[in-house]
């Protein structure tokens, strides 16, 4: 069993060796560095059966330098405080890999919650909330909460309601998260946006043709083989966007066992399968692997850890079989696994890039709360009708009728999902091509996180040296 090593000092050991190639002081560099603060709680759970219960919890600020800071909340058995500020590091880093104005923030609660009635699940996040509101550790400007693993709209629906009957921050109390139904200011796109981020960043990744020659495979997702770890919100969104853009989803892997097929996987039947059987194990046409962690090491050239932390460790990154790693979940690959990796010749697509999808959408999702108005509702009737007039002129001067489903395709006006997908599509382009130049510039041994980290960590100090902190 190899060593293990807190996922705070692996995040801070990434952030040493990238630091090497900035000039920045070291002060401020350890100003960056380090967590801001952290508020541990406990508070009482009343449980259905009248007995009580201790719940431990924590919200990690890592960095001020933008106000609000930001980060999901997550609910799992073993978070513990050293995970959720290394968690917080990820997001600071995160937000200015694309360019989001937020400081980086992250919020556990130390419960398994299958164990939990949904009543109870209630009083626990509005309990939390109510902590967060007595420490100023929540609202709109100051701390903006989000769904991560075992957190989702429902949670944010709650604190949200709980923040505004506190009467906080009243006319701009719904941004104080993100991640929130759509009927209750949430935002359309937000549900699928780190799947639908992290496909983004992968398909861009296999457009630079001389990348994937190295890796020995070819331009483009189309045929490409990916294995997905964890079926949940971004594991199911990343696999079905890739599906659909032609690469083939061979296995599949929940913490109940791994199913792969090396023909492919219909997604939508799997997950139809998961709701009808409790389990995605005996789909028909797929082998079973019992041992869910064996679905990492299966042939593949794309390989998506979504579920946690720590699976590809020096315990098994000998294994891995894929050659391109996608990590949709935070820190699925230790710091000494990636070398490992890294040298055998593989490629890496760092956390706090390809997982910043989500960050991005609640970016938007916090700008319609301030802005109080649902994007495009002011443009799209006009840009339609901008749009029939011009094909209508088109159509005169040739004297040939467009198609109907041509014409209604060139002019429709952009909605909200329209405009909120094309903003984070983007913004994952534009990140992937800033962190390539930096990898290209620094030397091309240098791995996509080194360079992404150097992007962060350059971005951070500006606003830091901006404000006039470190004279
Ligand atoms: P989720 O709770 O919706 O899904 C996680 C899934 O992983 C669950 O279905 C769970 O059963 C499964 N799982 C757990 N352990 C497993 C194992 N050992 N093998 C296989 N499957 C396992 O959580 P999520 O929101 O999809 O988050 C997943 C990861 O993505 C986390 O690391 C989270 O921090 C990261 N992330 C999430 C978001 C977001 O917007 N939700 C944003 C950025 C990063």
């Amino acid at each position: 069993m190899a060593k293990h090593i807190k996922f705070s000092t692996q995040v801070n050991q990434n952030f040493t060796k990238a630091a090497r190639y900035t000039r920045h002081s070291s002060g401020l560099l350890k100003q960056i560095k380090i967590c801001n603060s952290v508020y541990e709680m406990t508070f009482p759970l009343k449980k259905d059966d009248g007995s009580i219960e201790a719940i431990k919890a924590w919200r990690a600020e890592h960095s001020h330098h933008k106000l609000p800071v930001k980060g999901g909340i997550r609910y799992a058995a073993n978070v513990n405080q050293d995970e959720v500020i290394a968690l917080s590091a990820l997001m600071t880093y995160k937000c200015a890999i694309v360019d989001v104005p937020f400081g980086g923030a992250k919020g556990g609660i130390k419960i398994a919650k299958w164990k939990y009635s949904d009543a109870e699940l209630e009083r626990i996040t509005r309990r939390y909330t109510y902590e967060l509101i007595k420490k100023n550790c929540i609202g709109p400007g100051i701390d903006v909460p989000a769904p991560d693993y075992g957190t989702g709209p429902r949670e944010m629906a709650w604190m949200a309601d709980t923040y505004g009957a506190m009467g906080e921050a009243k006319l701009e109390a719904l941004g104080c998260v993100t991640g929130k139904p759509v009927g209750q200011g949430g935002v359309r796109g937000r549900t699928e946006a780190t799947g639908r981020g992290t496909f983004f960043g992968i398909r861009e990744a296999c457009e630079f043709e001389e990348d994937m020659k190295k890796l020995g495979l070819t331009k483009g997702l189309d045929g490409k083989t990916v294995v997905v770890q964890g079926l949940g919100n971004v594991g199911y969104y990343a696999a079905k966007f890739l599906h659909e853009a032609g690469a083939v989803i061979v296995g599949l892997a929940e913490y109940e066992g791994a199913i792969y097929n090396p023909k492919g996987l219909d997604i939508e039947a799997v997950v139809k399968h998961r709701k009808d059987t409790s389990s995605i194990l005996n789909f028909p046409g797929a082998q079973n692997l019992d041992d869910t962690s064996l679905a990492l090491e299966l042939e593949c050239d794309i390989l998506v850890p979504a579920a946690l932390e720590n699976q590809i460790t020096m315990d098994n990154v000998g294994r891995i079989k894929a050659k391109i790693i996608g990590e949709a979940a935070n820190g699925p690959v230790t710091a000494d696994a990636s070398e490992v990796l890294l040298s055998g010749g593989k490629m890496i697509l760092p956390d706090m890039y390809l997982n910043a999808g989500g960050v991005t959408v609640s970016y938007f999702e916090w700008l319609k709360n301030l802005s109080h108005i649902r994007f495009g509702r002011l443009s799209k009737r006009f840009e339609e009708n901008v749009n029939t007039k011009l094909l209508r002129s088109i159509e005169d001067m040739t004297g040939k009728k467009m198609p109907e489903e041509v014409f209604r395709e060139v002019v429709l006006g952009a909605s909200e999902e329209d405009l909120v997908n094309s903003g984070l599509e983007e913004t994952m382009i534009n990140a992937y091509h800033e962190i390539r130049d930096i990898k290209m510039r620094i030397n091309d041994d240098v791995s996509l996180r080194t360079a992404a980290f150097v992007n962060a960590i350059d971005k951070v100090a500006v606003t830091y040296l901006q404000m006039g902190i470190f004279p």
